[in-house]
């Protein structure tokens, strides 16, 4: 069966078709700079890409429109028919206290996703005009949300709470949230295939780490603790965010810098972080190679990443009180070996010895720690499309939902 997984980002909305008996992609692509000038289609499938340059895709209602007509034509297309699509599955970031799992999307449902849209405005809003151009173009079919809040909704309240007034929590719902869930479920179940356990026995730490990244404490396939919040500022210092810091900085940056509240979220989001520290790239290849030419400030940057994610490291052995594995993931977990051994060394009280040359590599899913050490160190090519997709056809299989053509 054919499961459709959208992912829709403020101007961009990402897709897969993926045949799930084999678990193979059929085609992905992407429509980027959607409302603004330049709109662009790239579409991948049968060994081949397409690129539409300027396309007139005005809204995300006519980018799902394009990307169905794309998915049906007879020189790039992967189906015949909308009825060859079983479900579809959408990536939705906020799903609130209401959902802790992936939820069949019915009028409750896309209700509470609009509602939700407070919480995310530059995401969950497009979203629902996502799935509507998707319902009125495929009726029939079965659709779900997946929610990358839900896998932490499992969160103690010592963990969610923030220490404010408790009507910040129970009238405006200000707590930690967390975001990445479907990748650090991923995660959780294939470091356990890998290490050959079952989850319900395993402490691990997941860290997913690219442009935005977020650690998580998993204690027997329950997400305990996780670095970002209410927002995904918090947490570590990342590519453009800054992370944690003191809120009083917020006041103190409008006063110095004459800036409105808006200008310093902007900042905080967009601004800091890795670029902000290196004042060169908020990309880590080039940090690397700024550091290579001997640019001070690029390793200062590199530096406090890695000491940042150690120190999250640390406390989520703590709060699980041990650690079986410590597992990375996303573009810098996957492929940046020299921020990986930056993290991993002085770890040794932990139990932790990384086998260096095993260590040595990039975008290869395996165990990267020596035979003898205690905690595990492993690198997952994380897949959330896929995830996504499985949480999908599961969600359909349990309500017995799947579109009648396509089985
Ligand atoms: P996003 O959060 O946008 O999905 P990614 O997971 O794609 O981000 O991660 C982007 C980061 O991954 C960038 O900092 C980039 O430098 C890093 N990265 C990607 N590929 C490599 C590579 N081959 N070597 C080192 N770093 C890489």
């Amino acid at each position: 069966m054919n499961i459709f997984v959208v992912n829709a980002g403020s101007s961009s909305l990402k897709y897969q078709m993926i045949d799930m008996e084999l678990e193979i992609v059929l085609a992905s692509g992407i429509v980027e700079r959607i409302g603004i000038e330049g709109t662009t289609l790239k579409h991948h499938a049968n060994g081949e890409d397409k690129v539409i340059e300027n396309a007139s895709i005005a809204d995300h209602n006519e980018a799902v429109e394009a990307v169905v007509e794309t998915l049906l034509s007879s020189e790039y297309g992967v189906i015949e028919s909308i009825e060859q699509i079983g479900a579809i599955g959408f990536r939705i970031a906020h799903g609130g206290e209401r959902f802790s799992d992936a939820s069949l999307i019915d009028d409750l449902t896309l209700q509470a996703i609009r509602e939700n849209g407070e919480l995310a405005p530059l995401h969950n809003p497009v979203s629902v005009v996502v799935i509507e151009a998707c319902k009125r173009i495929m009726t029939d079919t079965p659709m779900v949300a997946v929610f990358d809040t839900a896998f932490h909704q499992t969160l103690p309240s010592k963990a969610f709470l923030y220490g404010l007034s408790y009507d910040a929590y129970t009238d405006l719902k200000i707590r930690r949230y967390g975001f990445h869930g479907t990748s650090h479920k991923y995660m959780v179940m294939q470091a356990a295939k890998m290490l050959g356990r079952d989850i319900g026995e395993l402490k691990l730490i997941t860290c997913h780490l690219g442009n935005g990244s977020s650690v998580s404490a998993v204690k027997n396939g329950v997400s305990i603790d996780t670095s970002m919040g209410f927002t995904p500022l918090e947490g570590f210092v990342m590519g453009t965010r800054c992370g944690d810091i003191d809120p009083a900085i917020v006041q103190y940056l409008m006063k110095k810098k004459d800036m409105d509240i808006e200008g310093v979220i902007d900042y905080l989001n967009t601004g800091c972080g890795v670029l902000g520290l290196s004042g060169k790239s908020s990309d880590f290849r080039d940090l690397w190679k700024h550091v290579e030419l001997g640019d001070e400030r690029s390793m200062i940057a590199i530096e406090v990443f890695c000491y940042r994610v150690k120190k999250y490291i640390g406390s989520y052995v703590a709060a699980m009180n041990g650690v079986d594995a410590i597992v990375f993931a996303g573009g810098i977990g996957e492929n940046d070996f020299g921020v990986r051994g930056l993290i991993t060394e002085e770890l040794e009280f932990l139990g932790v010895d990384i086998d260096r040359e095993q260590n040595n590599s990039r975008g290869v899913q395996k165990i990267i720690s020596t035979p003898d050490s205690k905690v595990a160190v492993m690198v997952v090519l994380t897949d959330e499309e896929l995830m996504i997709a499985r949480d999908t056809l599961d969600i359909c299989s349990r309500v017995g939902e799947v579109h009648r053509d396509a089985v």
